[in-house]
Formats: C-alpha cells, sequence, structure tokens
C-alpha cells in the first residue's frame, strides 16, 4: 500500500498517519520530521532547509524531492508507504509519479483531509509535541494526562517553533497557493478522496480506513 496524507497543516495528517502505519504495519515518512531532525542535528540537509522552515516556507523542490526519493529506497519502504507531508507541489507530485512509474510501484491512495482555516490556527495555536517521539497532543482539545509530558514516552513536550500565529497563517497561505492544487491533480488520476477532519480522532480514522478499502477494493 503506497499513500500519501494531503491537507493543510492542522488537518491531523501525523496523527492520523500514525493510525495507518499500525494497522497496516507501514513506515510513515513525514517531510517536516525529517527536516526538523536534520536541523537539530545540524546536517548539510539540516542548514539548507532551516531558514524556509522558520519563516514557514517550503523547502525548494530539488532539495525535497531528492531527499524523499532516497528515503522510499530504503528497505522498510519497499512493500508500502505512507507519505506525510509530500508531495506539497506539482513538481514534487510529478517527479515522485515518474520514480514510482519506474519502479512499477504505482499508488494506491490519496487522502485529503479537510478543515476551515480557523480551525486549523486554533488547533495549531494550541498544539504541544513530543520531541522524542512525535505525537502530538492539544492543550485545549487532547491534553496529556500530565501536563507538559508525553502520556507514552515520557519526555517533555513543547510548541514547534513554526507554531506563532504569523507562521501558521503563513504557511496556510501557501499552501492554499502551492499545494491545493494537488487535490485536482490526484482526483483527475482518480485516486483521491476527501476526508471531512472536524470530527473527533477516531472518527476520522475510521472515515480514513473506508477510503482506503474504498480506492483500492481491499475490504480486509
Ligand atoms: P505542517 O504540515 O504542520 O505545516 P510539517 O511538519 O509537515 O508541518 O512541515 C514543517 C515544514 O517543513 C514546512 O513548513 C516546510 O518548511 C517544510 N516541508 C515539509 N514538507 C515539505 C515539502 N514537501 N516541500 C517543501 N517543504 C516542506
Amino acid at each position: 500500500m503506497r499513500i500519501i496524507l494531503l491537507g493543510p497543516p492542522g488537518a491531523g495528517k501525523g496523527t492520523q498517519g500514525r493510525h495507518l502505519a499500525e494497522r497496516y504495519g507501514l513506515p510513515v515518512i513525514a517531510t517536516g520530521d525529517i527536516f526538523r531532525e536534520q536541523i537539530a542535528k545540524g546536517t548539510p540537509l539540516g542548514l539548507q532547509a532551516k531558514e524556509s522552515v522558520d519563516r514557514g516556507e517550503y523547502v525548494p523542490d530539488d532539495v525535497t524531492t531528492k531527499m524523499v526519493l532516497a528515503r522510499l529506497e530504503e528497505p522498510d519502504a519497499r512493500e508500502g508507504f505512507i507519505l506525510d507531508g509530500f508531495p506539497r507541489t506539482v513538481p514534487q507530485a510529478q517527479a515522485l509519479e515518474r520514480a514510482l512509474a519506474a519502479a512499477g510501484r504505482p499508488l494506491s491512495a490519496v487522502l485529503n483531509f479537510k478543515i476551515p482555516d480557523e480551525l486549523a490556527v486554533k488547533r495549531l495555536m494550541a498544539r504541544i509535541v513530543c520531541p522524542n517521539c512525535r505525537r502530538s497532543y492539544n492543550k485545549e482539545f487532547k491534553p496529556p494526562r500530565v501536563a507538559g509530558i508525553c502520556d507514552v514516552c515520557g519526555h517533555a513536550l513543547e510548541s514547534r517553533s513554526d507554531d506563532d500565529e504569523a507562521t501558521i497563517r503563513r504557511r496556510l497561505e501557501i499552501y492554499h497557493r502551492e499545494t491545493k492544487p494537488l487535490v485536482l491533480y490526484f482526483w483527475e488520476r482518480g485516486l483521491l478522496r476527501d476526508i471531512d477532519a472536524e470530527a473527533p480522532e477516531e472518527v476520522v480514522a475510521d472515515r480514513t480506513i473506508e477510503a482506503i478499502a474504498d480506492l483500492t477494493e481491499d475490504y480486509g
């Protein structure tokens, strides 16, 4: 199964990606997580990405595409993968499509998580994340059991540096301009389903599984 999670920041792609990874036994490849990890380690890739990530802008297509296509060649992704945060532009989608076609590994499903911008802003401003296991929580909607501590791994939670209001609005603006066209792109290829992502996490998870079953005719 080769799955793409599409949708604006704050739509819940990371959370749903985790559910799908457990259900299907596939790796989640989240470009934002990879960039943040590389930035924290100060690698050459991290240095290339840092300025864009800090500003809420996209890292250049060539840098991002090269990184993801290399990641897809790793053994754990041979049987399938869940892409969270890639592709985000039409050139990225075209490069991915070419690479997968050349390898005889076509896409299975593209899930388009939909939420209104104002809800995205609200969710992200109250978001806290675990830098260790990458789970995310929300001070208002989904607090951890102990304030400031990850339920699962016990690490201290923190806010992401790009989750301030101005940067969130910039990310949304860029999403509408650069990434929204991918909805039509994948719809025309018969690969896309919309998911109303305003509902509670478990409801969205059920809708996601139904949409995948519908696209792949795999009802197991
Ligand atoms: P969110 O979906 O909440 O905006 P992510 O964690 O997916 O955040 O990504 C964080 C940042 O990483 C983005 O704002 C951008 O700078 C960079 N990034 C992630 N994926 C891509 C991509 N496919 N192309 C370019 N930049 C990307």
